[in-house]
């Protein structure tokens, strides 16, 4: 297994509300590209479905530089809908959910921190993934208070 020190955040840039699948995506960088699978590791579709992308235990094609020690999450969205040309960070309420559950369970399982997690536009002249990594890991640091929160009640529940 190749060794993961990083998970890196992106949208598909596709118009907000447009509701494509990681067999578009993969069809896009396969066909369109050429490459020999979909370049991210997960993809995080509209209604917060976390599709597997590109198998873990191969390199994926999503940040130059970056792509042999990291993880790839690409959510479906990231640009307004009548001008693809502006970024826009239009995750919806379950694709935010999924993508704070999917980190929360990539940072357990390769033995990272918040400060593993990374945005394209950290490494690329790119507005990707439409967002920033402070933002992101403001709303990643609310959202385990209250996931922690949640979990001691369950305990006391039992
Ligand atoms: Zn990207």
């Amino acid at each position: 297994m190749r060794k993961i020190t990083e998970i890196i955040l992106h949208c598909s840039a596709t118009p907000e509300g447009k509701d494509f699948k990681a067999a578009d995506i993969r069809r896009w960088h396969v066909q369109g590209n050429g490459w020999k699978d979909i370049g991210y590791n997960y993809v995080i579709d509209l209604d917060g479905t976390i599709e597997d992308g590109r198998p873990l235990y191969m390199n994926g094609a999503h940040t130059i530089g970056h792509n042999a020690n990291s993880i790839g999450i690409c959510y479906v969205g990231g640009v307004e809908k009548n001008d693809p040309k502006k970024p826009k960070d239009t995750r919806t309420i379950a694709q935010r959910e999924s993508m704070y559950m999917l980190v929360h369970q990539l940072l357990s399982v390769y033995d990272l921190s918040i400060k593993d997690v990374h945005c394209h536009n950290e490494f690329a002249a790119k507005a990707c993934p439409s967002f920033s990594i402070e933002q992101f890991r403001n709303e990643y640091n609310k959202w385990m208070e209250d996931y922690l929160r949640f979990k001691e009640k369950e305990k006391e529940d039992e």
